[in-house]
């Protein structure tokens, strides 16, 4: 009896979850028919490449940068937008960060801004002679601009000059004050934002809250899983970035020759600190952002899948369980713990008197480092060790999606491509856009370019390029958001 009540439940719940999966349907937005905008992308592709020929590449010490080169950098910003330049107030902060400020006409209403970084990482030395085209020659084949700053972020930032001076040149006037902040060294790990500081700074003494900004951070990522997600573009807002800080965990033992070592050296110990860390990781969860961008996703798949999917709330213990183990959901769920490097003595037959190791901990939002540091003191059973922060940035909160500036991302976003899915997310690197966090609550990361895995893969490596043929999509991405934004 108890046999059959139990196989007439399950029947019972299968039906109800193939009932849920054949109506768990997209909630894509129709693809939203906009108005046509005047766009040059010509003009647009040509500027992108001349302004890839300028080397602006950001080194952490300040004494090793070429102001000059970022000064003739501007120069090349001021004769090719002249009307932005006759119509922006421009200023110099910390040396080459540039903030212009276009004026609105309702001075009771915050301003907007608009990110991007002048600056470029170097081409790793010996790497030259493997680009197709050279690092700094700005070529285009047609199909494709090719350089450092191609994709990160000179197009970004191109294009949202090339937005400016065409609306200028259509007669647009904000109603809201529009500032467009570019610093110059995003890429220097630990300038603490030195240029986007500033700028902040320079705005907070003016005494300024922002009510939006948009950076770089998300993208429009194709994404084509075959039998699961087919032919759909996943928009990727971000609303938060992670958390970062390095700290380097030491033991001192006596060292001394050898040829009579003790039972376990202290990098023998250290081992053992590693295997701590690296047994105990910081706890998985499914915060909102991920249970949004499984239901997105989830609704576009095939049948099978979106049974999951569409159970993804039952299920989340065992989705939790399984996407923990992929690296790249791992980082999604939880604040994560690399050790990367380790020393012990100086030489080979001499004991370590101080061994270290550095580990590179990316945190979620609501993870301090001082609550890395708990967590550190709390899984090493070796109470010897003595551990120190060596660099750190917190974790951004997690941006309002019931603003207009974010509205207006996702609009904009839904009609850049047929079929786009779209999910507010939570950005893996640093950008700019957190050093504005403390005048605006309404932090956005988004660049309005189609870039695929391949192609994000490049930022920062040899090959850098970005198709020629979004180019003019995203003048008009920019030209739509300041219209909405600062109308
Ligand atoms: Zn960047």
């Amino acid at each position: 009896m108890i046999g059959w009540i139990l196989l007439g439940a399950l029947a019972l719940l299968v039906l109800i979850t193939v009932v849920r999966a054949a109506r768990f349907k997209p909630t894509a937005r129709e693809r939203e028919a906009q108005p046509s905008e005047k766009v040059d992308a010509e003009r647009a592709a040509r500027h992108l490449c001349e302004a890839i020929t300028y080397p602006t590449v950001s080194y952490p010490d300040p004494a090793q940068m070429d102001f000059d080169t970022f000064h003739r950098f501007h120069a090349f910003l001021e004769h090719s937008y002249p009307l932005t330049h006759q119509a922006l107030q421009r200023e110099l902060i910390a040396e080459a960060s540039l903030l212009y400020t276009w004026r609105g006409t309702n001075k009771k209403l915050a301003p907007i801004a608009l990110l991007s970084h002048q600056d470029v990482v170097p081409v790793s030395e010996g790497t030259e002679k493997a680009w197709t085209h050279p690092p700094f020659a700005g070529h285009n084949d047609g199909a494709f601009i090719w350089g450092r700053g191609a994709i990160d972020m000179k197009n970004h930032l191109i294009c949202v000059m090339e937005a400016v001076e065409t609306l200028l040149s259509e007669g647009f006037a904000p109603a809201r004050t529009v500032h467009l902040c570019f610093g110059h060294n995003e890429e220097v790990v630990g300038s603490e934002g030195a240029g986007a500081a500033a700028i902040r700074e320079t705005l907070r003494g003016r005494g300024i809250r922002l009510e939006s900004v948009i950076d770089e951070g998300g993208a429009m990522l194709p994404v084509h899983l075959k039998g699961i997600l087919e032919h759909r573009t996943l928009a990727g807002i971000g609303i938060s970035e992670k958390g970062y800080a390095d700290f380097e965990i030491t033991l001192h033992r006596k060292g001394g020759h050898s040829s009579q070592p003790p039972k376990h050296s202290g990098l023998g110990e250290m081992a053992e600190v590693i295997r701590d860390l690296e047994r105990h990781q910081f706890k998985a969860k499914m915060l909102p952002f991920l249970r949004n961008l499984l239901d997105v996703a989830g609704r576009c798949m095939s049948f099978l899948p979106r049974m999951v999917a569409c159970n993804h709330m039952l299920l989340r213990p065992l989705l939790v369980a399984v996407l923990k183990n992929i690296p790249a959901a791992a980082c999604l769920m939880r604040s994560t713990t690399a050790v990367t490097m380790a020393s012990g003595s100086p030489a080979a037959n001499v004991l370590p008197q101080n061994s270290s190791v550095t580990v590179n901990f990316r945190m979620m939002p609501g993870v301090t480092t001082a609550d890395v540091e708990k967590h550190i003191r709390k899984v090493v059973r070796n109470k010897d060790i003595e551990v120190r922060v060596l660099k750190k940035k917190e974790a951004s909160p997690f941006s309002p999606t019931d603003t207009t500036a974010f509205r207006t991302i996702a609009r904009l976003a839904s009609g850049m491509a047929e079929g786009v899915m779209l999910a507010p997310y939570l950005v893996m690197g640093g950008t700019d856009a957190c050093f504005y966090e403390p005048i605006c609550k309404n932090v956005y990361r988004f660049s309005p370019f189609l870039a695929s895995v391949e192609l994000l893969g490049c930022a920062h490596a040899t090959n850098e390029r970005i198709p020629v043929q979004g180019l003019g999509d995203a003048v008009a991405f920019f030209k739509r958001y300041i219209r909405a934004e600062a109308s």
